[in-house]
């Protein structure tokens, strides 16, 4: 078999296996949120709160699609045009056009481009955070916020970058299957590295402090059978108002992570309501999921970039002579954000039914789906959520059960329990 061969199998294979690991891990159909559970759920929520997150995701509405607009079309023009080619020639020039200069400072520089397009619309979007007063922070500490990431977010392009086209460069036939390879691991590896390197940069995380609530906490862990090395406190109050609870890491790094928010908003029986869905996420090994599912995904994706690479119109619009070489990278980019449009919704799909299986888990630890209703009713109007958003939009964006679905399957749950 040819390496063109080998790639199209690999990538089946891939696809295949993502679609088994799926299979097997996610939950198909969700658990049951009546519509008129749900039409009754939203009639207990204040009027007021409800027209006022309407109205704040409305003002939100135009900058989010004017920057998905926008991140397209900039990815199309540089990809698709020599104009990309040309920016990474430029950006390679003080290395002679070595393409190791290329790989690195072309690339970042393509990437910059992108960055510095979104960053109006990132601070449209901040202004609008701030008026609602959702956002605690000032321009200054935002800003700050935007270097950190660019930074963060340099390191790892250069990481990328360099090794992506470093492979290209040694193995010209074979290098899909080492660049495979290489995005499996590196997902791999950042879910072990985010938690202890990269999200200590935006905020400080301190151990709940001994006392009643933690203890409750750590018992009801045990009690699920949930080994939790910690329960962590994020000072995310000097950025946002808003109140959330993640699990993230597995393994020896994972933790169970609460805004100081949360705990200065809700009561404790919804603060443990919010823990055991974390615990569900836990407990099912969503994250390892996660990564295993993103992986694939992204072995998956250097095959079909490798199969891609054939398509002579394709180079010819980039005026590159292979989609291997540093001066292709904003092809590269290109293809990625296309592939971005449609494995956004399948993401968020997938993210749904786990979210739907947390709740569920939630409601079985706790026992309290009054509890459980309380904290969605909190989270959406601390949040300046939409309860009951256009449908459209959750099947495209929604990474959890819309609130009103969450309160209605509280209720289903409740009749079903009782
Ligand atoms: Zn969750």
């Amino acid at each position: 078999m040819t390496s063109r061969q080998w790639a199209a199998t690999t990538l089946v294979v891939l696809v295949l296996a993502a679609a088994v690991v799926a299979l097997l891990r996610v939950p198909l159909t969700a658990p049951p949120a009546p519509r008129a559970d749900q039409l009754d759920a939203l009639a207990t929520l204040p009027a007021d709160a409800v027209a006022k997150g309407r109205e704040f995701r409305g003002a939100l509405r135009p900058s989010m699609y004017l920057s998905m607009a926008l991140g397209l079309v900039v990815a199309l023009l540089l990809g698709l045009t020599p104009a990309g080619a040309w920016i990474v020639e430029q950006a390679g020039r003080p290395f002679n056009g070595h393409w190791l200069g290329r790989a690195l400072l072309g690339g970042l520089a393509v990437v910059f481009v992108g960055e510095v397009v979104a960053l109006p619309i990132a601070a449209w979007r901040q202004s609008i955070l701030r008026r609602y007063g959702l956002s605690t922070q000032d321009w200054g500490a935002w800003t700050v916020d935007v270097l950190k990431g660019y930074a963060v977010g340099a390191v790892i392009g250069a990481i990328v970058l360099v090794g992506f086209f470093t492979v290209t460069h040694f193995a010209p036939r074979w290098w899909w299957a080492w660049g495979a390879a290489g995005a499996a691991a590196l997902t791999v590896l950042l879910t072990f590295v985010f938690p202890v390197l990269v999200e200590p940069i935006f905020n400080k995380f301190t151990p709940m402090p001994e006392g009643e609530q933690r203890t409750r906490l750590m018992a009801m862990a045990e009690r699920d059978g949930v080994p939790v090395r910690d329960v962590l406190i994020a000072d995310a109050s000097r950025r946002t108002r808003a109140v959330n609870a993640y699990v993230s890491g597995f393994g020896p790094t994972r933790r169970i992570v609460v805004y100081d928010t949360l705990l200065k908003e809700a009561p404790p029986a919804e603060v443990e309501s919010v823990v055991a869905h974390e615990l569900g996420h836990a407990k099912d090994n969503d994250v390892f999921t996660g990564t295993l599912l993103g992986a694939l995904g992204a072995a998956a994706a250097v095959c079909a970039l490798y199969l891609l690479g054939s398509w002579a119109g394709l180079l010819r619009l980039a005026r590159v002579d292979s989609i291997a070489e540093p001066r292709a990278v904003a092809l590269l980019l290109a293809v990625a954000a296309v592939a971005g449009l449609f494995a956004g919704p399948l993401q968020s799909f997938v993210s749904r039914r786990v979210e739907a299986r947390a709740d569920q888990h939630a409601l079985e630890l706790t026992g309290d789906p009054a509890g459980f209703e309380a904290m969605q009713s909190r989270l959406s109007q601390v949040n300046l959520g939409d309860p009951d958003p256009n449908p459209v939009e959750q099947f495209l964006f929604g990474s959890h059960p819309t609130t009103v679905e969450r309160m209605a399957a509280a209720r289903a749950y409740a009749r079903g329990a009782r």
